[in-house]
């Protein structure tokens, strides 16, 4: 049955007006309804390890459940659960944090929602390198700010230059939002390519919001370095914004965080008391013990993506009118359908519908000549989405 659908009269805020709707959520829905009626869809669209949380992730809030961790927790996030973040950022990336410096957010999303909302003012403007992730942009307009997007190309592996970023700087630049490894690209800037860019945020006296949630998921040697780590300036004025969705398959928990200076943490933490509270209790016990436990888990993941990422790369450039870089993060590849001369939702569109096959837009991302396939889903279905895509190619091509 369904519902009243009009709103008499209704007018909605010229801010949601603005706004498109996310793209790869509704792809990925779609996608898992047409599975739900029996179709045999091959989907790369959402970028979700198929993998199920390791088990001792799952024990530990299953405890929790158990032991009563089921009420109101602090805005900010369980005590433990912001000194394991605190520790691991510590550890891994040499950032200086202790647990006031965090914040727990439902997801990676909400911590960079959070942050927007703290620091853009209307007319403030934000940097963002394209392609970039969907949500960026509709966030910072969500905040009233303006995104000013700096487009790069396939032949600069589609990573932007410290000039560019120069050039783009107004008297109202505010933040710069820097993420790598890439969604969508998978490209991944080298330790010196970081520096630079934190060596410009630092002239210009800019915020950088670094988006870290790729972090771990690198190959063939590829180093991350968090901008934040760059020199003792780029620290003062870096936020990191990550989760636990990517590294530990756990997509649907919506355990992410925010950390950076303990001014922002407190206003994000405000806005989190007003919206929607701690993260849920005993999933963020499941996040502690991600962090205070083995991390085999994490390179068993790693190893089966590095297997796809190999099939579906060689797959992806042996067809007719495909180019596509090779990706050093994440687990997406990003090719180029310039040759086929359809704009990328005309052909992500025909392509699910015709073949069943789920892809995102480029145009989503802000490059409408390539599409994302997300290969964190298993090898059988990769090796038939392939085939399907191939025969696709061969049929308008
Ligand atoms: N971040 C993932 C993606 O890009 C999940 C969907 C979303 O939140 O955008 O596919």
């Amino acid at each position: 049955m369904n519902g009243q659908v009009f709103g008499v009269g209704m007018k909605l805020a010229a801010r949601v007006e603005s706004v498109s709707p996310s793209m790869t959520l509704i792809i990925d829905a779609k996608a898992k309804a047409m599975k739900a009626e029996g179709i045999d869809v091959c989907s790369f669209s959402a970028g979700e390890p198929d993998f199920n949380t390791p088990k001792h992730i799952v024990e530990a809030a299953k405890a929790a459940l158990e032991q009563g961790k089921t009420r109101y927790g602090p805005a900010a996030g369980e005590p433990r659960l912001r000194e394991a973040i605190a520790q691991k950022l510590q550890r891994d990336n040499g950032l200086c944090y202790g647990a006031d410096n965090i914040l727990v957010t439902n997801g990676g999303k909400q911590s960079i929602f959070n942050l927007m909302l703290a620091m853009i003012e209307p007319g403030d403007e934000v940097i963002i390198p394209a392609p970039f992730w969907v949500s960026y942009p509709e966030m910072v307009k969500l905040a009233e700010g303006t995104p000013v997007i700096l487009p790069t190309t396939v032949e600069n592996q589609f990573k932007v230059s410290p000039e560019q970023i120069r050039q783009a700087i107004t008297p109202k630049t505010k933040l710069l939002v820097f993420n790598t490894p890439s969604n969508p690209t998978g490209m991944v800037y080298t330790p010196d390519e970081v520096r630079a860019i934190a060596q410009v945020a630092v002239e210009s006296d800019l915020w950088i919001l670094s988006d870290e949630i790729y972090e771990k998921i690198l190959y063939d040697g590829a180093q991350h370095l968090s901008i934040g780590a760059a020199s003792p300036e780029a620290y003062e004025r870096s936020v990191v914004c990550s989760g636990f969705a990517k590294t530990y398959a756990m997509t649907g928990w919506r355990v992410g965080f925010l950390a950076g200076p303990v001014p922002l943490v407190k206003a994000a933490t405000k806005i989190q008391g007003h919206s929607t509270s701690n993260v849920c209790t005993f999933a963020q016990y499941g996040a502690i013990a991600a962090y205070e436990n083995s991390q085999d888990c994490v390179q068993e993941m790693l190893a089966a993506f590095a297997e796809r990422r190999r099939y579906m790369l060689d797959a992806l450039n042996a067809m007719p009118g495909l180019e596509c870089p090779k990706p050093d993060g994440a687990f997406y590849m990003f090719p180029s359908i310039a040759k086929t001369g359809r704009s990328s939702l005309d052909f992500c569109s025909e392509l699910l519908d015709q073949h069943q096959v789920a892809t995102v837009p480029g145009a989503a991302f802000g490059a409408d000549d390539c599409i994302r396939l997300s290969y964190a889903t298993d090898l059988d279905t990769i090796k038939r989405g392939m085939e399907r895509l191939e025969k696709f190619l061969h049929g308008i091509l």
